[in-house]
């Protein structure tokens, strides 16, 4: 499919300092921001800095450094936040996913006992 980047998202203006975060963790591919609606102890975003919409969006056109910024940076967000029992890493993509902002972001959500949830 075609994806449809709007580069007025909320997190796009947090990638251009237009809007403030809480950042946990930056590289040259991702940021790392606190959630402002957390769901437990920790929820973190993990934003890539390219114009991605949604996770299938980056997974089949972003580049491998780009893919690998991303995944060293969720290795950094659990190494700097208290994960160590475990947590659940969720991202809602687009229509049917129920995806809010429409620029990929993966959930990094932890610090308590979660609720079991259907696969
Ligand atoms: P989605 O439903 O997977 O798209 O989740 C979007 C998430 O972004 C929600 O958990 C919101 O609380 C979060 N969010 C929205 N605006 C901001 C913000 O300005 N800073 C940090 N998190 C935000």
């Amino acid at each position: 499919m075609a994806f449809d980047y709007d580069s007025e998202n909320i997190f796009a203006k947090i990638l251009r300092g237009e809007i403030p975060n809480r950042t946990v963790y930056e590289n040259e591919h991702a940021l790392a921001f606190e959630d402002i609606r957390p769901q437990a102890p920790v929820h973190v975003l993990v934003i890539p800095k390219g114009p991605y919409m949604s996770l299938d969006h980056f997974a089949q056109e972003a580049s491998p450094e780009e893919q690998a910024g991303f995944f060293a940076a969720v290795g950094e967000v659990c190494r700097k936040v208290d994960v160590s029992h475990g947590f659940r890493a969720i991202a809602n993509a687009r229509l049917h996913g129920v995806q809010d902002v429409p620029h990929f972001h993966l959930h990094i959500i932890g610090g308590a006992q979660l609720g079991r949830m259907l696969p």
